[in-house]
Protein backbone atom coordinates (compact mmCIF):
# COMPACT_ATOMS: atom_id res chain seq x y z
CA UNK A 1 0.00 0.00 0.00
CA UNK A 2 1.85 3.00 -0.99
CA UNK A 3 1.07 6.12 1.07
CA UNK A 4 2.75 9.45 -0.39
CA UNK A 5 2.48 8.23 -3.82
CA UNK A 6 -1.18 7.44 -3.58
CA UNK A 7 -3.35 8.73 -6.09
CA UNK A 8 -5.41 10.30 -3.84
CA UNK A 9 -2.62 11.27 -1.75
CA UNK A 10 -2.92 15.60 -2.59
CA UNK A 11 -0.40 17.06 -0.53
CA UNK A 12 -1.71 15.87 2.62
CA UNK A 13 -0.19 17.50 5.66
CA UNK A 14 -0.58 14.98 8.40
CA UNK A 15 -1.46 11.54 8.04
CA UNK A 16 -1.69 9.36 11.29
CA UNK A 17 -2.19 5.88 11.41
CA UNK A 18 -3.42 4.78 15.20
CA UNK A 19 -2.69 1.13 16.48
CA UNK A 20 -4.27 0.44 20.09
CA UNK A 21 -4.39 -3.48 20.30
CA UNK A 22 -5.74 -3.37 23.92
CA UNK A 23 -8.73 -1.77 22.21
CA UNK A 24 -8.38 -3.16 18.75
CA UNK A 25 -8.58 0.72 17.66
CA UNK A 26 -7.10 0.62 13.97
CA UNK A 27 -7.76 4.17 12.57
CA UNK A 28 -6.68 7.05 9.96
CA UNK A 29 -6.93 10.39 10.52
CA UNK A 30 -5.97 12.21 7.49
CA UNK A 31 -5.11 16.13 7.97
CA UNK A 32 -5.02 17.70 4.50
CA UNK A 33 -4.59 21.08 5.25
CA UNK A 34 -4.04 23.19 8.54
CA UNK A 35 -3.69 26.37 6.03
CA UNK A 36 -6.42 28.68 7.06
CA UNK A 37 -7.56 26.88 10.47
CA UNK A 38 -7.50 23.55 12.23
CA UNK A 39 -8.78 20.95 10.17
CA UNK A 40 -12.23 19.61 11.31
CA UNK A 41 -13.81 16.51 9.72
CA UNK A 42 -16.38 13.61 11.12
CA UNK A 43 -14.98 9.99 11.95
CA UNK A 44 -16.56 7.12 9.69
CA UNK A 45 -16.49 4.15 11.19
CA UNK A 46 -16.80 0.70 8.42
CA UNK A 47 -15.97 -2.72 8.38
CA UNK A 48 -13.45 -1.59 5.13
CA UNK A 49 -12.14 -5.09 3.83
CA UNK A 50 -8.49 -3.78 4.90
CA UNK A 51 -6.60 -0.62 5.80
CA UNK A 52 -6.06 -0.04 1.78
CA UNK A 53 -9.28 1.07 1.27
CA UNK A 54 -9.36 2.66 4.60
CA UNK A 55 -6.72 4.89 3.22
CA UNK A 56 -8.66 5.63 0.22
CA UNK A 57 -11.35 6.30 2.05
CA UNK A 58 -9.81 8.87 4.62
CA UNK A 59 -7.93 10.73 1.85
CA UNK A 60 -10.57 11.77 -0.23
CA UNK A 61 -12.91 12.89 2.37
CA UNK A 62 -10.29 14.80 4.05
CA UNK A 63 -9.31 16.58 0.90
CA UNK A 64 -13.30 16.82 0.35
CA UNK A 65 -13.55 18.37 4.00
CA UNK A 66 -10.54 20.75 2.79
CA UNK A 67 -12.26 21.98 -0.34
CA UNK A 68 -15.87 22.23 1.44
CA UNK A 69 -14.73 24.34 4.27
CA UNK A 70 -12.63 26.71 2.26
CA UNK A 71 -15.30 27.25 -0.19
CA UNK A 72 -17.70 28.42 2.48
CA UNK A 73 -15.04 30.72 3.76
CA UNK A 74 -14.10 29.44 7.58
CA UNK A 75 -11.58 29.77 9.26
CA UNK A 76 -11.02 25.87 9.14
CA UNK A 77 -8.64 23.66 7.30
CA UNK A 78 -9.88 20.35 6.31
CA UNK A 79 -8.98 16.36 7.78
CA UNK A 80 -11.40 13.18 8.32
CA UNK A 81 -11.07 9.80 10.15
CA UNK A 82 -11.80 6.30 9.66
CA UNK A 83 -11.53 3.43 12.10
CA UNK A 84 -11.49 0.32 10.99
CA UNK A 85 -14.90 -1.91 12.32
CA UNK A 86 -13.32 -4.86 14.46
CA UNK A 87 -15.13 -7.77 13.72
CA UNK A 88 -17.10 -9.50 15.96
CA UNK A 89 -18.06 -7.98 19.56
CA UNK A 90 -15.75 -4.77 20.87
CA UNK A 91 -15.74 -2.21 23.91
CA UNK A 92 -17.35 0.50 21.95
CA UNK A 93 -16.47 2.99 24.85
CA UNK A 94 -13.00 1.97 25.34
CA UNK A 95 -12.44 2.19 21.24
CA UNK A 96 -13.63 5.69 21.28
CA UNK A 97 -11.75 6.84 24.19
CA UNK A 98 -8.48 5.07 22.61
CA UNK A 99 -9.99 7.02 19.59
CA UNK A 100 -9.88 10.09 21.43
CA UNK A 101 -6.56 9.92 22.69
CA UNK A 102 -5.20 9.54 18.94
CA UNK A 103 -7.07 12.68 18.19
CA UNK A 104 -5.13 14.15 21.57
CA UNK A 105 -1.77 13.49 20.24
CA UNK A 106 -2.40 15.84 16.85
CA UNK A 107 -2.55 18.55 19.32
CA UNK A 108 -5.61 20.32 17.77
CA UNK A 109 -4.75 20.20 14.39
CA UNK A 110 -7.77 17.98 13.80
CA UNK A 111 -11.26 18.25 15.02
CA UNK A 112 -13.56 15.26 15.07
CA UNK A 113 -17.27 14.25 14.60
CA UNK A 114 -19.77 12.41 14.26
CA UNK A 115 -20.32 10.46 10.70
CA UNK A 116 -21.13 7.23 9.25
CA UNK A 117 -21.18 4.41 11.73
CA UNK A 118 -20.35 6.73 14.45
CA UNK A 119 -23.11 8.82 16.83
CA UNK A 120 -22.64 11.20 18.91
CA UNK A 121 -22.46 9.26 22.33
CA UNK A 122 -19.29 7.58 20.77
CA UNK A 123 -18.07 11.41 20.42
CA UNK A 124 -18.41 11.90 23.72
CA UNK A 125 -16.66 9.07 24.81
CA UNK A 126 -13.73 10.16 22.36
CA UNK A 127 -14.25 13.78 24.56
CA UNK A 128 -13.50 12.14 27.70
CA UNK A 129 -9.75 12.06 26.53
CA UNK A 130 -9.37 15.28 24.22
CA UNK A 131 -10.93 18.41 24.29
CA UNK A 132 -10.57 18.41 19.66
CA UNK A 133 -14.14 17.24 19.23
CA UNK A 134 -17.04 19.09 17.94
CA UNK A 135 -20.94 18.10 17.24
CA UNK A 136 -21.57 16.88 20.64
CA UNK A 137 -24.92 16.46 22.64
CA UNK A 138 -26.02 19.68 23.74
CA UNK A 139 -24.00 21.64 21.50
CA UNK A 140 -25.25 23.33 18.16
CA UNK A 141 -27.60 19.79 17.71
CA UNK A 142 -28.69 18.41 14.36
CA UNK A 143 -26.62 20.19 11.25
CA UNK A 144 -29.36 18.68 9.30
CA UNK A 145 -31.90 21.98 8.73
CA UNK A 146 -29.10 24.30 8.11
CA UNK A 147 -27.84 22.01 5.29
CA UNK A 148 -31.18 21.97 3.83
CA UNK A 149 -31.18 25.51 3.99
CA UNK A 150 -28.41 25.62 2.39
CA UNK A 151 -29.07 23.34 -0.37
CA UNK A 152 -32.48 25.08 -0.79
CA UNK A 153 -30.77 28.31 -1.73
CA UNK A 154 -28.22 26.21 -3.83
CA UNK A 155 -31.29 24.97 -5.99
CA UNK A 156 -32.69 28.71 -5.98
CA UNK A 157 -29.10 29.43 -8.19
CA UNK A 158 -29.75 26.79 -10.28
CA UNK A 159 -33.11 27.62 -11.13
CA UNK A 160 -32.46 30.90 -12.31
CA UNK A 161 -29.40 29.99 -14.21
CA UNK A 162 -30.59 26.85 -15.67
CA UNK A 163 -34.07 27.72 -16.17
CA UNK A 164 -34.49 31.22 -15.94
CA UNK A 165 -36.30 31.11 -12.81
CA UNK A 166 -36.19 33.90 -10.61
CA UNK A 167 -38.78 31.77 -7.84
CA UNK A 168 -39.41 28.11 -7.50
CA UNK A 169 -43.29 27.77 -8.29
CA UNK A 170 -44.10 25.37 -10.10
CA UNK A 171 -40.22 24.31 -11.07
CA UNK A 172 -40.50 20.18 -11.40
CA UNK A 173 -37.62 18.74 -8.87
CA UNK A 174 -37.22 14.81 -7.98
CA UNK A 175 -35.18 14.66 -4.72
CA UNK A 176 -33.72 11.32 -4.08
CA UNK A 177 -33.80 10.56 -0.44
CA UNK A 178 -36.87 12.69 0.89
CA UNK A 179 -37.02 11.95 3.80
CA UNK A 180 -34.16 11.59 4.90
CA UNK A 181 -32.17 13.73 7.60
CA UNK A 182 -31.73 16.62 5.26
CA UNK A 183 -34.35 15.59 2.19
CA UNK A 184 -37.08 15.91 5.05
CA UNK A 185 -36.14 19.75 5.58
CA UNK A 186 -35.51 20.58 2.22
CA UNK A 187 -39.11 18.90 0.93
CA UNK A 188 -40.23 21.59 3.62
CA UNK A 189 -38.71 24.64 1.80
CA UNK A 190 -39.42 23.55 -1.55
CA UNK A 191 -43.29 22.39 -0.97
CA UNK A 192 -43.47 26.02 0.45
CA UNK A 193 -41.77 27.49 -2.40
CA UNK A 194 -43.63 26.28 -4.90
CA UNK A 195 -42.12 23.79 -6.41
CA UNK A 196 -43.80 20.99 -8.31
CA UNK A 197 -42.19 17.66 -6.39
CA UNK A 198 -41.18 14.48 -7.02
CA UNK A 199 -40.11 12.13 -4.31
CA UNK A 200 -38.37 8.83 -3.85
CA UNK A 201 -36.98 7.07 -0.85
CA UNK A 202 -36.11 3.13 0.41
CA UNK A 203 -38.39 4.13 3.62
CA UNK A 204 -41.64 3.64 1.03
CA UNK A 205 -43.87 4.24 4.24
CA UNK A 206 -42.05 7.40 5.14
CA UNK A 207 -42.04 9.25 1.43
CA UNK A 208 -45.70 7.66 0.92
CA UNK A 209 -46.66 9.91 3.85
CA UNK A 210 -44.54 13.24 2.66
CA UNK A 211 -45.85 12.09 -0.78
CA UNK A 212 -48.96 12.55 0.54
CA UNK A 213 -49.00 15.85 3.04
CA UNK A 214 -46.90 17.81 0.39
CA UNK A 215 -49.31 17.06 -2.60
CA UNK A 216 -45.75 15.50 -4.82
CA UNK A 217 -45.46 12.82 -7.12
CA UNK A 218 -44.68 9.34 -5.34
CA UNK A 219 -41.24 8.32 -7.24
CA UNK A 220 -40.38 3.93 -7.75
CA UNK A 221 -36.55 4.73 -6.03
CA UNK A 222 -35.47 3.02 -9.18
CA UNK A 223 -36.92 5.14 -11.44
CA UNK A 224 -36.13 8.69 -10.23
CA UNK A 225 -33.67 9.44 -12.83
CA UNK A 226 -36.11 9.42 -15.56
CA UNK A 227 -38.30 11.98 -13.95
CA UNK A 228 -39.21 14.55 -16.62
CA UNK A 229 -38.25 17.06 -14.08
CA UNK A 230 -36.38 20.60 -14.43
CA UNK A 231 -34.09 20.08 -11.26
CA UNK A 232 -32.62 16.62 -10.03
CA UNK A 233 -31.98 16.69 -5.95
CA UNK A 234 -29.84 14.16 -5.20
CA UNK A 235 -29.73 14.08 -1.29
CA UNK A 236 -29.21 10.00 -0.38
CA UNK A 237 -26.25 8.17 -1.36
CA UNK A 238 -22.84 9.27 -3.20
CA UNK A 239 -22.06 8.32 -7.06
CA UNK A 240 -25.51 8.56 -8.06
CA UNK A 241 -24.40 10.34 -11.34
CA UNK A 242 -22.50 7.70 -13.05
CA UNK A 243 -22.13 5.48 -16.54
CA UNK A 244 -25.42 4.05 -15.98
CA UNK A 245 -27.88 7.17 -14.89
CA UNK A 246 -26.57 10.34 -16.55
CA UNK A 247 -28.10 9.05 -19.87
CA UNK A 248 -31.62 8.49 -18.09
CA UNK A 249 -31.70 12.44 -16.68
CA UNK A 250 -33.92 13.94 -18.59
CA UNK A 251 -33.12 17.29 -15.82
CA UNK A 252 -31.34 21.05 -16.67
CA UNK A 253 -29.82 21.17 -13.56
CA UNK A 254 -28.06 18.78 -10.52
CA UNK A 255 -28.45 20.24 -6.92
CA UNK A 256 -28.55 18.23 -4.07
CA UNK A 257 -27.06 17.45 -0.63
CA UNK A 258 -25.05 13.98 -1.50
CA UNK A 259 -21.82 14.44 -0.71
CA UNK A 260 -19.96 12.66 -3.88
CA UNK A 261 -22.58 13.05 -6.57
CA UNK A 262 -20.18 12.18 -9.26
CA UNK A 263 -18.83 8.69 -9.50
CA UNK A 264 -15.95 10.21 -10.90
CA UNK A 265 -14.86 13.64 -11.98
CA UNK A 266 -15.45 13.08 -15.68
CA UNK A 267 -18.50 12.89 -14.86
CA UNK A 268 -19.51 16.69 -14.52
CA UNK A 269 -17.30 17.27 -18.09
CA UNK A 270 -20.48 14.31 -18.92
CA UNK A 271 -23.05 16.33 -17.31
CA UNK A 272 -22.06 19.63 -19.33
CA UNK A 273 -21.80 18.04 -22.19
CA UNK A 274 -25.76 17.37 -22.19
CA UNK A 275 -26.03 20.75 -21.18
CA UNK A 276 -26.83 20.02 -17.38
CA UNK A 277 -25.47 22.56 -15.01
CA UNK A 278 -24.31 21.29 -12.13
CA UNK A 279 -24.07 22.97 -8.50
CA UNK A 280 -20.68 21.32 -6.75
CA UNK A 281 -22.10 19.17 -3.83
CA UNK A 282 -19.40 20.57 -1.54
CA UNK A 283 -20.24 24.58 -2.52
CA UNK A 284 -24.22 23.88 -0.99
CA UNK A 285 -24.18 21.55 1.10
CA UNK A 286 -21.67 23.39 3.62
CA UNK A 287 -24.13 24.72 5.78
CA UNK A 288 -23.96 21.72 8.17
CA UNK A 289 -20.43 22.19 9.29
CA UNK A 290 -20.65 26.30 9.08
CA UNK A 291 -23.69 25.17 11.58
CA UNK A 292 -20.87 23.55 13.78
CA UNK A 293 -18.85 26.58 13.99
CA UNK A 294 -21.16 27.52 17.49
CA UNK A 295 -19.44 24.63 19.14
CA UNK A 296 -15.97 26.21 18.59
CA UNK A 297 -17.18 29.14 19.31
CA UNK A 298 -20.56 31.16 20.50
CA UNK A 299 -19.58 34.29 18.46
CA UNK A 300 -20.84 31.62 15.43
CA UNK A 301 -24.33 32.36 16.08
CA UNK A 302 -27.51 32.24 14.86
CA UNK A 303 -27.05 35.54 12.47
CA UNK A 304 -23.76 34.15 11.66
CA UNK A 305 -24.61 31.19 10.03
CA UNK A 306 -27.32 32.93 8.01
CA UNK A 307 -25.14 35.55 6.97
CA UNK A 308 -22.66 32.71 5.54
CA UNK A 309 -25.70 30.72 4.13
CA UNK A 310 -25.70 33.79 1.74
CA UNK A 311 -21.81 33.37 1.14
CA UNK A 312 -22.35 30.22 0.08
CA UNK A 313 -24.92 31.29 -2.73
CA UNK A 314 -22.40 33.83 -3.84
CA UNK A 315 -20.51 31.24 -4.19
CA UNK A 316 -22.03 28.99 -6.03
CA UNK A 317 -22.70 31.76 -8.76
CA UNK A 318 -18.90 32.51 -9.13
CA UNK A 319 -18.08 28.98 -9.65
CA UNK A 320 -21.07 28.85 -12.23
CA UNK A 321 -19.86 31.88 -13.64
CA UNK A 322 -16.20 31.50 -14.39
CA UNK A 323 -17.52 27.88 -15.49
CA UNK A 324 -19.23 29.46 -17.92
CA UNK A 325 -16.48 31.62 -19.15
CA UNK A 326 -13.84 29.56 -19.09
CA UNK A 327 -16.22 26.72 -20.66
CA UNK A 328 -15.50 23.88 -18.11
CA UNK A 329 -17.23 22.09 -15.96
CA UNK A 330 -18.81 23.68 -12.78
CA UNK A 331 -16.81 20.45 -10.41
CA UNK A 332 -13.63 21.29 -12.19
CA UNK A 333 -13.89 24.72 -11.76
CA UNK A 334 -14.75 24.48 -7.74
CA UNK A 335 -12.25 22.37 -7.23
CA UNK A 336 -9.87 24.98 -8.97
CA UNK A 337 -10.91 27.80 -6.45
CA UNK A 338 -10.47 25.67 -3.67
CA UNK A 339 -7.29 25.07 -4.23
CA UNK A 340 -6.37 28.34 -5.09
CA UNK A 341 -8.07 29.40 -1.96
CA UNK A 342 -5.83 27.23 -0.07
CA UNK A 343 -2.97 28.26 -1.50
CA UNK A 344 -3.37 31.79 -0.51
CA UNK A 345 -4.12 31.21 2.54
CA UNK A 346 -0.89 28.84 3.26
CA UNK A 347 0.98 31.90 1.75
CA UNK A 348 -0.41 33.77 3.76
CA UNK A 349 -0.05 31.56 7.36
CA UNK A 350 3.76 31.64 5.53
CA UNK A 351 3.92 35.05 5.83
CA UNK A 352 2.58 35.34 9.76
CA UNK A 353 5.01 32.74 10.91
P1 LIG B 1 -29.97 10.12 5.98
O1 LIG B 1 -29.40 8.75 6.12
O2 LIG B 1 -30.79 10.70 7.07
O3 LIG B 1 -30.86 10.22 4.65
C1 LIG B 1 -30.64 9.48 3.51
C2 LIG B 1 -32.01 9.09 2.96
O4 LIG B 1 -31.80 8.44 1.71
C3 LIG B 1 -32.77 8.10 3.84
O5 LIG B 1 -34.11 8.51 4.00
C4 LIG B 1 -32.68 6.77 3.07
O6 LIG B 1 -33.81 5.96 3.30
C5 LIG B 1 -32.62 7.28 1.65
N1 LIG B 1 -32.04 6.36 0.69
C6 LIG B 1 -30.99 5.51 0.86
N2 LIG B 1 -30.76 4.84 -0.28
C7 LIG B 1 -31.65 5.30 -1.19
C8 LIG B 1 -31.91 4.99 -2.54
N3 LIG B 1 -31.20 4.08 -3.22
N4 LIG B 1 -32.90 5.65 -3.19
C9 LIG B 1 -33.64 6.58 -2.53
N5 LIG B 1 -33.44 6.89 -1.23
C10 LIG B 1 -32.47 6.27 -0.57
O7 LIG B 1 -28.74 11.07 5.63
P2 LIG B 1 -28.69 12.66 5.65
O8 LIG B 1 -28.01 13.10 6.90
O9 LIG B 1 -30.01 13.21 5.28
O10 LIG B 1 -27.65 12.93 4.47
C11 LIG B 1 -28.03 12.76 3.11
C12 LIG B 1 -26.83 13.00 2.22
O11 LIG B 1 -26.35 14.33 2.41
C13 LIG B 1 -25.62 12.08 2.51
O12 LIG B 1 -24.94 11.84 1.29
C14 LIG B 1 -24.74 12.93 3.41
O13 LIG B 1 -23.39 12.57 3.31
C15 LIG B 1 -24.98 14.32 2.81
N6 LIG B 1 -24.75 15.41 3.76
C16 LIG B 1 -25.48 15.49 4.91
C17 LIG B 1 -25.27 16.55 5.78
C18 LIG B 1 -26.09 16.69 7.04
O14 LIG B 1 -26.09 17.79 7.64
N7 LIG B 1 -26.81 15.67 7.47
C19 LIG B 1 -24.30 17.53 5.50
C20 LIG B 1 -23.57 17.43 4.30
C21 LIG B 1 -23.81 16.35 3.43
Amino acid sequence: MSVFEHKSFDNHEKVLFANDEKTGLKAIIAVHSTANGPAIGGCRMWSYADSAEALTDVLRLSQGMSYKNIMADLPLGGGKSVIMKPAGEFDRTALFEAFGRAIDALGGLYYSAEDVGVSPADILNARRETPYVVGLPGGTGDPSPVTAKGVFLGIQVAAERALGKSDLSGVKIAVQGATGHVGAYLVDHLHKAGADLFLADINEPAVSELARRVGATLVDKDRIYDVEADIFAPCALGSVINENTIDRLKVKAVAGAANNQLATREMGAELQKRGILYAPDYVINAGGIINIMGDLDPKFDARWVEGKLKVLKSTLAEVMDRAESEGKPANVVADKIARERIAEAAEKKAKAA
